[in-house]
């Protein structure tokens, strides 16, 4: 078995990218170009994948929930930049030690506060109108904020490493919804819970920048621990799978699990079951093959490529666009910052194309997207899929519609 790659790649910044076309460093120039990209006839390199050639897939990360105040990893004001030391867990840590958890529980219990109040952006949106033109067949994203499928439910969306909405359990695999969560943690840790509601109010969870946390306020250790007088992390509780609780399983080697608690519900550490996780893929944790091979079938599935707001530092979403790029699939790329590998995206690239060939954009999604859809109405894409009752006939009519604006 191939041992999982450990250290967090590309931190630093990448080489700065070439604009595709030239006159693309403008946000007219760049809607410009990404509107000819995603109504240009099929390419004539596209391999046969099935699905539609002449739809796009999208490929997303982080930088597209900038806009919605998260923070990205590689960008100007990313984690991997504001705070040196950040390291997140890995997977077999988390597993295998309590003391971990705790640490890792007491963290996302106050950071958990920033994402439940965040929103899709205009960015997010834009894709739901791109679908409702028929121009995107399917989403896969990298991030874990669930805001796709919130924006644009009827889009199928692939969560290529999991989401935060949700933990699920170790033993028996059954989710919980993290609202529920919070509120055991909050119950189960009072303290913690008093500095959260004065956190919020200080405004010092607001920035990941351990220094201006500091400057509101809020002792954080080197580590961006937070230093919390008489509750240490130590004493952090978290809660039991309720499931496993009421129910221990029989572990895989026909044993009968125990999962104990204290008088509060709090998981003992003399438990064999029952340890919850989020439903996120961790680092050092693959993603579920059922996922990678749809993930694959959603690249074979359409005839372009369009990567927003993700350097590709993880090989799952680089490969990805390798595939694309093997198939024959143009490709689209709008990222602040340079993406990993990119030149070999767009290599061999039709002298004098204007971007139905290849586009290279570094401005911020929620800037051009919402541009974008406007063009694309502007110059006649304004079926509405459910406008005809015959969806095949309307989905028909709209790949003619595709050919004929640009006859
Ligand atoms: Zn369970």
């Amino acid at each position: 078995m191939q041992k999982p790659l450990m250290r967090i790649p590309y931190t630093g910044p990448l080489p700065p990218p070439n604009i595709l076309p030239r006159n693309a460093n403008t946000i007219t120039g760049a809607i410009a170009a990404l509107s000819r990209f995603l109504t240009a006839p099929t390419s004539r390199s596209l391999q046969h994948g099935g699905g539609d050639p002449q739809s796009t897939v999208i490929l997303s990360g982080a930088g597209i929930s900038v806009a919605s105040g998260l923070a990205d990893y590689r960008g100007a004001n990313g984690t991997y930049r504001v705070n040196r030391n950040y390291r997140p867990i890995y997977y077999h840590e988390f597993l295998a030690n309590h003391e971990a958890r705790k640490r890792y529980w007491a963290r996302s219990f106050l950071g958990w506060s920033n994402l439940h109040k965040a929103k899709p952006n205009a960015g997010h949106y834009a894709i739901k109108s791109l679908g409702d033109m028929g121009i995107i067949r399917s989403v896969i994203t990298q991030n874990v904020d669930s805001f796709h499928s919130i924006a644009h439910p009827d889009i199928p969306t692939l969560e290529l490493h999991g989401y935060l909405r949700a933990l699920t359990c170790v033993t028996c695999h059954n989710d919980l919804p993290r609202e529920a969560f919070q509120e055991s943690l909050a119950r189960l840790n009072p303290a913690w819970a008093a500095f959260l509601a004065e956190a919020i109010a200080s405004g010092a969870l607001d920035t990941e920048n351990p220094e201006e946390r500091r400057a509101k306020g809020m002792k954080t250790n080197p580590d961006g621990d937070v230093d919390l007088p008489g509750a240490p992390y130590s004493t952090f509780r978290y809660p039991a799978c309720p499931h496993c609780l009421a129910n221990p399983p029989i572990s895989g080697d026909d044993t009968q699990t125990k999962v104990e608690v204290d008088e509060e519900g709090a998981w003992k550490s003399s438990s064999t079951a029952g340890i919850l996780k989020p439903a996120v893929v961790m680092f050092g944790e693959s993603i579920a093959s059922r996922m990678k091979d749809s993930a694959e079938e959603a690249i074979d599935g359409s005839g372009r490529l369009l990567v927003l707001g993700t350097s590709l530092a993880t090989y799952s979403a680089w490969r990805l666009a390798r595939r694309a790029r093997e198939r024959g699939m143009p490709i689209g790329i709008l990222n602040l910052g340079g993406v990993r590998g990119e030149e070999a995206f767009f290599q061999d690239l039709p002298m004098g194309q204007h971007g139905e060939a290849g586009v290279r954009v570094e401005l911020r999604t929620d800037k051009v997207l919402p541009g974008l859809v406007d063009q694309l109405k502007r110059i006649g894409f304004s079926h509405q899929k459910g406008d005809n009752s015959n969806q095949a006939e309307d989905d028909r009519t709209n790949s003619r519609a595709f050919k004929d604006m640009l006859s």
